[in-house]
């Protein structure tokens, strides 16, 4: 199938990635990450105090640096004996530069004498060109579920060892295949929401070459 657009992830994640590729491999669409275009990782700063705040940093500051419609996702857990925590701080939860066992372990010991343990994922993405005044979309995904006692399963990234997803039988998100997780996580959601507007830029796309042509 020829690719009819180019969209840049605006994420070094390498987890999203892999997620954002598979969910939308049906479309006629060629996906870079930022650090394959610019030959690094822009540096961005994430200080916005929500999940739609954080995509729409990332993806314009990504959009404006590689002259590209730019796709950013900003997601994380929300615990709510927490108050919502870690949220935006997901990444950060256990210090600055965490890794995912780090962030794992940290959730583990504030949960220790916690019976409550409901959660959910939350997925924000925004799409954003680099043409002055076109559309910016925002689309968003939730996956409700609890946080389990200790870690199961070696499939997908971060929290998903400790996220037990409602409605399958208590198992853990990482016990899930990729194809199951990729059928009903917060970002499927999220992308499923954002696949029309994706739709109506290869429509528009078509159009143009159309017109081109004669
Ligand atoms: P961000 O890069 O600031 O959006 O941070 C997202 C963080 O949220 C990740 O580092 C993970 O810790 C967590 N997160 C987001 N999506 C998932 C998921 O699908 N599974 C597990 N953890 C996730």
């Amino acid at each position: 199938m020829p690719e009819l657009l180019t969209i840049v992830l605006a994420t070094s994640n390498q987890g999203k990635l892999a997620e954002l590729r598979a969910l939308l491999a049906d479309l006629p669409i060629r996906f870079c990450s930022a650090a394959e275009v610019l030959g690094e990782q822009p540096s961005i700063v994430e200080n916005g105090e929500t999940f739609e705040a954080n995509a729409l940093i990332k993806a314009r500051a990504v959009a404006r640096a590689t002259g590209t419609l730019a796709l950013a996702d900003d997601s994380g857990l929300e615990v709510d004996a927490l108050g919502g925590r870690p949220g935006v701080r997901s990444a950060r939860f256990a210090h600055e530069h965490a890794t995912d066992a780090e962030n794992n372990a940290a959730l583990l010991r504030e949960l220790e004498n916690v019976d409550e343990r409901a959660a959910r994922f939350r997925c924000v993405l925004a799409l954003v060109s680099p043409w002055p005044a076109s559309d910016e979309l925002v689309a968003e995904g939730t996956c409700a579920g609890s946080i389990a006692r200790e870690p199961r399963g070696s499939g997908g990234f971060g929290y998903d060892p400790l996220f037990l997803v409602s409605g399958h039988e208590g198992k853990a998100m990482a016990e899930l295949s990729e194809q199951v997780k990729n059928g009903l996580s917060h970002r499927a959601r999220a992308v499923r929401a954002l696949r029309s507007a994706l739709l109506k830029s290869l429509n528009d796309r078509l159009d143009e070459a159309e017109r081109i042509a004669g």
